[in-house]
């Protein structure tokens, strides 16, 4: 039993005075059969005339709903101008006690408008009496700390019924770009009116801010994005997080948001008005109808897998030691490294994270989320998650996340029907479109992740070829189906917001003082392109960090989680500085959306490649074209050597699989350029390289396959 953590209360029939007892209740049939909740209805549920008030917590023998004025005890709030006064609303105007029915839900229904009201509950477990905010509330007061009701209908903005973006591509027909929403705009180079804010992403028409002058040539914002060619934007934690004081948002304060406070409640500090609960949720979703108006999906960063406060957790609060794993002493588990790990095993931490994703993609018409530390997370609640997601009509949500936990994982041992994390050892068990970041090509293009001066394949560590070439193909081999079909689960990347830019890293490894991170110099360039052209033909799904693309630097600085500002914001005047390397990111996004065999999530495409090429820094393969009117092959080819190469495709083939190839093609990327026009034309299967080069080409079509093509589509000439 722990010293630290001593418990009493009373389940139904039974006393606990220690917590292993407790959690191992939890954990037994017994409780799973009385106590899980199915209905999908706790929380708030405000209709026009009433609102619902129902709570789960089967370890309390009293609850009363607190009502206040005001969604802090900061706030007053002046009844006649119904504005908010600075001279404290301490206490509720009301408390309503609940009534306990089945499954431990207690239940209070009020009639009248109650939308705009803020809430919380106090609870009698045990001896004690304890006030917590509503675990599953969908709205809040300023700083999170008090819920609100909230009629939904009324935060939707202008049009958002008529919201029907759809993505319907592939899983590896993604790209995504991943980026936190204050950092997007909060430079004044930006030229965006709402720096920091949601409504930054519906600025349109916005540009360049270099010294007062504007620069109409290089679009900012959402016009930007658009003009790059990503397909998704994926947000660093949207959902309201602890560590921002969002009452003072003149103040020089940054958090990347992994100290989750309320999960289905948007963060505050983005929004233009925190202390009305409405209206982050309006901001938000107009945000994500702006971007799904510029053709571009919206996927969210979800940190499920642990709680910023543990014992003064909201989940802790209703329900002692039921959310959070602990360990056969009692102690609160610590996957996360944050202090504590959620149970995803159990029931109704299940429930919660399926019932506030549906949620989330229903609401909020989100298209995909990405999972923190999803290896702390079970293998069977990930896969639910991907049924549940499937059952919503008509997209196809994206679900990716991180395969690995900070620290040990205490899934408690069952021995009827074991459970498995859902990380890298436990891929054969994941559903294959519950995508994993694979941190071993990351690591393998551009040298470890976390040692600074550690080199890779394109800055110029040698005898990689082969454990590339398997990182191409999306590392197949780490699932069954992998094996079997070629399929790919990986997230191909070599840059997230952890640890150091690309371009910090580049810099960092080629120069032994560590300057020159504003300096766009040629063989840094060039390496830089190597690696995006790597991530950006891999059968894996691409993933880049936001301004990955225009060098961006937080000169050197590994983890900027609650850095300034200046160290994290984008800095827009680099896409002057660092046009060139821009323009071959959309170049190789243009390449990778008109390629489908570069996306092919059936893995027939993987299956076709033949490597022609794994040595002396040089990997050279040809894919096969896999829709009749693609070209019938790509060749690819990386030279991470000091030197230019020529390289012969034929090499060590056989005269007839050498009379197989293609020997016309045209060159889409080389040395300064990317794009699906074609640059030259090389014939024969002879191609130059430049040093640490790439060289894309596509075959130019025949007129009899050409003939061919159209026979087997049953078309007419
Ligand atoms: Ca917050």
């Amino acid at each position: 039993m722990s010293e630290r953590h001593p418990v009493s209360l009373r389940i139904g029939s039974y006393q606990f005075d220690d917590i292993p007892s407790l959690v191992r209740y939890y954990q037994s049939p017994e409780f799973e059969r009385d106590y899980t909740y199915f209905g999908n209805d706790l929380g708030c549920t405000v209709k026009t005339n009433e609102a619902v008030f129902k709570l789960w917590s089967p370890a309390a023998d009293e609850a009363e709903v607190l009502l206040y004025h005001a969604g802090s005890s900061a706030e007053g709030w002046n009844r006649e101008k119904d504005t908010h006064l600075i001279e404290g609303d301490e206490k509720p105007y009301q408390s309503i006690p609940m009534n306990k029915g089945q499954r431990g839900v207690f239940e209070v229904t009020l009639s009248g408008d109650f939308h705009g009201i803020y809430y919380t509950y106090r609870i009698h477990i045990g001896d004690e009496w304890t006030e917590s905010a509503d675990p599953y509330a969908k709205a809040a007061g300023v700083n999170g700390r008090r819920s609100m009701a909230v009629d939904l209908k009324r935060t939707n903005p202008e049009g958002w019924e008529r919201d029907s973006y759809r993505y319907t591509g592939e899983g590896t027909e993604a790209i995504i770009w991943e980026v936190h929403v204050r950092d997007f705009s909060y430079s004044e180079s930006s030229g965006m009116k709402y720096r920091g804010k949601y409504l930054a992403f519906t600025e349109k028409g916005t540009v360049l801010q270099e010294n007062g002058v504007s620069k109409p040539e290089y679009p900012t914002g959402v016009d930007y994005l658009q003009k790059l060619g990503i397909t998704h934007v994926q947000f660093l934690p949207l959902m309201d997080y602890a560590t921002v004081d969002e009452s003072k948002p003149d103040m020089e304060q940054y958090n990347w948001g992994y100290d989750p406070l309320n999960y289905m409640v948007p963060e505050g500090s983005y929004s233009t008005d925190p202390f009305h609960g409405e209206v982050r949720i309006r901001e938000m979703k107009q945000m994500i109808q702006a971007l799904h108006k510029a053709g571009i999906g919206v996927v969210m960063d979800v940190v499920y897998n642990h709680t910023y406060f543990t014992e003064a957790s909201w989940f802790h609060k209703v329900m002692p030691y039921y959310y959070h794993r602990t360990l056969p002493d009692g102690t609160i588990g610590n996957a996360s490294g944050c202090g504590n790990e959620t149970a995803s095993e159990r029931s109704m931490f299940r429930l919660y994270m399926l019932d506030s994703l549906r949620y989330l993609a229903e609401e909020y018409h989100v298209d995909g989320f990405r999972f923190d530390l999803m290896g702390i997370h079970d293998v069977d609640t990930m896969n639910e998650i991907r049924s549940m997601l499937d059952g919503l009509k008509g997209k196809n949500y994206l679900t990716y996340g991180e395969p690995w936990a900070a620290l040990p994982v205490a899934i408690p041992p069952y021995k009827k029907h074991p459970l498995y994390a859902a990380d890298k050892p436990h891929m054969d068990l994941l559903d294959p479109r519950v995508r994993v970041f694979d941190d071993v090509t990351r690591d393998l293009i551009k040298g470890d992740a976390f040692e600074k001066l550690r080199i890779g394949y394109a800055n110029g560590a040698g005898f990689l070829e082969k454990e590339l070439a398997d990182a191409i193909l999306g590392h197949p081999g780490w699932t069954s189906e992998g094996r079997e079909e070629g399929k790919s689960q990986s997230v191909t990347y070599v840059s997230s917001h952890d640890n150091y830019t690309l371009w910090d890293k580049l810099t960092m490894t080629a120069s032994s003082d560590g300057s020159g991170f504003d300096s766009p110099e040629l063989i840094r360039l060039a390496v830089n392109k190597l690696c995006a052209s790597i991530v950006l033909t891999s059968q894996g799904m691409s993933f880049m960090q936001a301004g990955e693309e225009f060098g961006r630097t937080k000169y050197g600085e590994g983890n900027s989680y609650n850095a300034e500002s200046h160290i994290n914001m984008l800095d827009w005047r680099r896409t002057v500085t660092f046009r060139e390397l821009t323009d071959y990111y959309r170049g190789l996004i243009a390449i990778r959306r008109m390629s489908s065999c570069l996306t092919d999530e059936s893995g027939k495409s993987a299956r076709s490649i033949v490597f022609h090429q794994l040595t002396d820094q040089i990997i050279a393969y040809t894919i096969r074209g896999r829709k009749a009117f693609e070209p019938q092959m790509l060749v690819v080819i990386f030279n991470a050597g000091a030197e230019g190469a020529m390289v012969d495709l034929t090499s060590g083939l056989s005269a007839s699989e050498a009379a197989e190839l293609p020997d016309q093609w045209n060159v889409l990327a080389g040395e300064t350029y990317a794009g699906v026009r074609k640059q030259y034309q090389v014939d024969g299967t002879r191609f130059y390289v430049y040093t640490r080069g790439v060289l894309i080409a596509s075959s130019v079509r025949r007129v009899a396959d050409e003939l061919d093509s159209f026979r087997g589509r049953g078309g007419v000439k």
